[in-house]
């Protein structure tokens, strides 16, 4: 059984309505456990919980200290190329954007490395659109040697592929894999993915179980925040953390909460997330799962990345820029996929995570803890 059969056990319009019927009581009880199930993370992200925020923060933050201790993990991303195949409503890289595209070759890549090592980077994500054609598993076989050097941590985020696939990828160096439902309501997924390979919407939503059978060590999942009702989507994307965690248990898990940003043929946001509503999410995800990761981008402002770390978060990007050939040549413009709120050095946010007390480490696990 893979996910997209698992999700018919849980039908959107009950799960959505089971969430706006969560009482204080309901919440009470969730946050007087100390393993939580789906129902304890609906009454935690329901409209019962926002009185709770103060308790529900304490508590995350709590158990963030115990399984983490006071460290922050650093990554920056890497953007291969904004060359994309499929016409997705929200992003800046659609392939009906009249936008300028490029794909960095070997040395533009080699370039990019040793600007980003300078900034003192162990650990990097690399960024594509989804071109096949452009950046298919055999442009990745090329690149993957020569950033390998420079990086001991190799994240990737770029289009769903095969298991065989995946396989190939680990033995060049891929140590992880960031691959995001965007929503996990199909009519809505339909409405915003018009063209394309991405529009396959069960293909998409395998892909992590064909991460876990390929033998993935981390691998990364949730939804673009605004696409539809966030409260229901991100209880599935709960539930998707469950039902992975139980059946691909030798893998690592992280979640981002990205929330729809403006981009170059923007759209109307369908469910606005306020701060608070991002800081009940980030709490309840923490107490629902103690060991899951949780990634915070420079999407979010200098001010609300500030305040929310200590409460649950263990990944931060830094100095971002996400226009290919961005980091070597700074004159690259008018390419990037999203704009970036917080434009803080890696340096710059280096001192402020310090200054609360956090060690900042710029790599993540290491092949030799393991021997592999
Ligand atoms: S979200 Fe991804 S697949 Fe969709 S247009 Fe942007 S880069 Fe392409």
């Amino acid at each position: 059984m893979t996910f997209s059969e698992q999700i018919k056990n849980y039908q959107w319009d009950d799960v959505r309505l089971s969430i706006y019927g969560k009482t204080a009581q309901d919440v009470q009880r969730a946050l007087n456990k100390s393993r939580l199930d789906l129902e304890d993370f609906k009454a935690l992200v329901s409209p019962a919980a926002e009185p709770f925020l103060e308790q529900m923060a304490q508590k995350s933050q709590q158990l963030t200290l115990q399984r983490f201790g006071k460290t922050q993990q650093f990554y920056i991303p890497l953007y291969l190329s904004n060359m994309c195949s499929n016409i997705c409503t929200y992003c800046g890289f659609s392939m009906h954007n009249a936008i300028r595209r490029k794909t960095l070759d070997t040395k533009e890549i080699e370039a990019e490395c040793v600007a980003i090592k300078k900034m003192g980077f162990d650990h990097i994500l690399l960024v594509t659109g989804e071109s096949e054609r452009k950046v298919g598993v055999e442009y990745f076989k090329q690149a993957l040697p020569i950033i390998k050097q420079y990086f001991s941590h190799i994240t990737i985020e770029v289009q769903p592929l095969d298991q065989h696939e995946y396989e190939e990828l680990i033995e060049y160096g891929v140590d992880s894999v960031l691959v995001y439902q965007e929503t996990y309501h199909p009519v809505t997924y339909a409405e915003h993915h018009l063209k394309g390979k991405k529009s396959d919407f069960k293909y998409r939503l395998d892909t992590h179980d064909r991460l876990g059978e390929a033998g993935i060590h981390k691998m990364g999942l949730g939804c673009l925040i605004g696409l539809e009702e966030w409260r229901t989507d991100c209880f599935y994307v709960a539930a998707h953390l469950n039902y992975l965690e139980k059946k691909y248990w030798q893998s690592r898990y992280t979640i981002s909460f990205p929330r729809l940003r403006p981009c170059a043929g923007g759209m109307e946001i369908k469910s606005v997330m306020d701060d608070k509503q991002l800081v009940q999410l980030i709490c309840a995800y923490r107490l629902f799962n103690p060991e899951v990761e949780l990634s915070l981008s420079t999407r979010e402002s200098e001010h609300f990345r500030n305040n929310v770390l200590p409460l649950g978060i263990t990944t931060l990007s830094a100095g971002s820029s996400t226009q290919p050939g961005g980091y070597a040549d700074a004159a690259e413009q008018a390419l990037e996929q999203f704009e970036i709120s917080d434009d803080r050095s890696p340096a710059e946010m280096a001192e402020l995570v310090k200054a609360q007390g956090y060690e900042v480490v710029w790599k993540d696990w290491d092949h030799s803890l393991t021997g592999s």
